[in-house]
């Protein structure tokens, strides 16, 4: 047996328990995790809070980093041995247009980590080996951990703005994947306005190399963005789980420029159709990354050009980590250490 915290009901707090160790069937693979970041998407997920649900009973976590200590019949992508993380992007079916295109995020028999499929907050975790993050070395467990999920996402969502070096880039939510935004916008040559409700989270953007910040909920700050950046962002990316930062997003984008929506707020949030349409203004959604781009955001990593601030914690601490999480409390992002006793 192994310890797992479980989403027995949503809504209710995770259940620390014991769960059977599971056993690799043909062409799957048992990693042993070493540490698993917490991401919003987490809370998402305990609280059914999105369209398409998990069944519960069921383990939460896409960040899960750890060593792979048995490969079932017909695995040879990945050996005993090798570090990998298991991601949002569990696995996918690797035939239909949006696979053959490299758009394996997209594919309708894809399979979520910690969400269809069980995830990182538990010792062992079952994974397709054809879809786990290779981690370079160099790179240890818990530093690449937020890197498989807020790193890619906020990665290919910077890509997928079109945003140029030397031009303007506003990044709204500096939490788990925003403070991660903030350093990979910076590496490829973007200016950055770093945009939150939290004054702390906005220091801590300065600290990363943030450009301009500026607080949500003080003053005229769409009036601001546009001022300071004489007409609006090249490329916004909207990280916040608030679906105020998307109406506020949308209106901070420059003319010709892309919106780029991330977070994910249950609800829906009204589109100023004249703006919009007047402007040339695309609106994209953008959902993790494909294996190509987890291998590029880890490669940042790696080369330390992008480094997650994190705070440790035992996976016993989980439902009081999740309640922080929801009232914006965690500095930028907590990792589960199972190696800590
Ligand atoms: P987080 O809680 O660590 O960070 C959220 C940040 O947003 C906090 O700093 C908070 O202060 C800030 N915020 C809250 N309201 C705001 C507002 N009105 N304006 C500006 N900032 C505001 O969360 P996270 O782990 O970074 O995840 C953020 C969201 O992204 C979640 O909804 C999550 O589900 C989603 N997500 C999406 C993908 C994807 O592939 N599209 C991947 C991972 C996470
Ligand atoms: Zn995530
Ligand atoms: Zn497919």
């Amino acid at each position: 047996m192994m310890k797992a915290a479980v989403v027995e009901q949503f809504g209710q707090p995770l259940v620390l328990r014991e769960w059977a160790i599971p056993t690799p069937g043909p062409g799957q693979i048992l990693v042993k995790t070493e540490a698993c970041g917490v991401c919003h998407t987490d809370l998402h997920a305990a609280r059914g809070d999105w369209p398409l649900k998990p069944t519960p009973p069921f383990i939460p976590g896409h960040e899960g980093i750890g060593i792979v200590v048995a490969v079932g019949s017909g695995v040879t992508s990945v050996k005993e041995g090798e570090r990998v993380g298991v991601p949002w992007l569990f696995s996918a079916c690797g035939h239909c247009e949006h696979c053959l295109a490299a758009w394996e995020t997209v594919c309708d028999k894809a399979e979520f980590g910690g969400y269809t499929q069980n995830g990182g907050f538990a010792e062992y975790i079952l994974a397709d080996p054809n879809y786990v993050a290779h981690i370079p070395e160099g790179l240890s467990a818990v530093e690449a951990a937020p890197i498989i999920c807020a790193g890619v996402t906020t990665y290919k969502g910077i890509k997928e703005t079109g945003a140029k070096p030397g031009e303007w880039i506003a990044i709204s939510g500096i939490g788990g994947l925003g403070h991660l935004a903030v350093q990979y916008a910076k590496a490829m040559g973007l200016r950055v306005c770093a945009i939150d409700i939290d004054n702390g989270k906005l220091a801590h953007a300065t600290k990363l190399g943030a450009d301009l910040v500026i607080n949500a909920k003080v003053g005229d700050p769409i009036g601001q963005l546009r001022k300071e950046t004489g007409g609006g962002a090249h490329g916004v990316l909207i990280t916040a789980p608030s679906l105020i930062a998307f109406n506020q997003g949308v209106a901070m984008t420059r003319k010709r420029g892309t919106c780029v929506l991330v977070g994910l707020p249950p609800g829906e949030f009204p589109t100023p159709l004249f703006d919009v349409v007047a402007k040339c203004i695309t609106i994209r959604g953008s959902f993790v990354g494909n294996r190509q781009d987890m291998h590029e955001a880890l490669s940042f990593a790696a080369q330390g050009k992008v480094k997650a601030d994190i705070e440790l914690q035992p996976l016993s601490a989980i439902n009081e980590v999740l309640e922080r999480l929801e009232r914006g409390e965690v500095a930028s992002r907590v990792v589960i250490d199972f190696t800590a006793k």
